[in-house]
């Protein structure tokens, strides 16, 4: 069974709705590559409308029934969890399927690679020679990732493994840097 919850404070905020867990067929979905029509709980969404050229998100689930407010029907819509543009908002939104350009399982390492990578003269030629090869996209990242490090200044480093977390030893900040290629790792040996 699908799952089913209410949101919304009926009021100011937001109207009452039920969503369910369940898939929206998005009709002007692309198909190219990894997008798909079926918008489901989790999905990365990107919709458009007349106010905004792009927008995006991720579907939280379907509104079962519109609340009978004499407001625009929305049954049948997704709810999403949207991102602002400066990447530092998360708020809800109600997104008409029709509106759906695009709809595909986000790589969740990429962010959190693009996000805590730190930038110096270790990482920003690796991030480049990364670039230029191809390891910079979702489909590569997880693998791109372990030629990077996270680095307590000190205790030592270990592999970054898509985590960014305090070091083990003294719950200090680390960095995210780069590791020698593997290539280069035992040049000692
Ligand atoms: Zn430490």
């Amino acid at each position: 069974m699908a799952w089913r919850t209410t949101i919304g404070d009926g009021h100011s905020h937001m109207r009452r709705v039920t969503i369910v867990g369940k898939a929206t067929y998005c009709k002007n979905a692309s198909t190219i590559g990894y997008s798909s029509r079926n918008a489901r709980p989790g999905d990365f969404v990107v919709w458009q409308t007349n106010d905004n050229p792009r927008c995006y998100g991720r579907v939280a689930g379907r509104i079962e029934q519109s609340p009978n407010d004499g407001l625009e029907d929305v049954t049948g819509w997704v709810v999403v969890l949207a991102l602002g543009d400066r990447m530092s908002q998360l708020y809800f939104r109600f997104v008409n399927p029709d509106d759906i350009i695009e709809c595909f399982k986000l790589n969740k390492n990429l962010l959190v690679f693009f996000s805590s990578i730190e930038m110096n003269d270790e990482t920003i030629p690796m991030l480049f020679r990364e670039e230029v090869r191809g390891g910079l996209i979702d489909s590569y990242v997880d693998k791109t990732m372990e030629r990077f490090s996270v680095r307590c200044p000190k205790h030592g480093a270990w592999k970054f493994d898509g985590t960014y977390t305090l070091c083990p030893v003294c719950a200090g900040k680390v960095e995210v840097t780069a590791m020698k290629y593997p290539e280069l790792q035992h040049k000692d040996e």
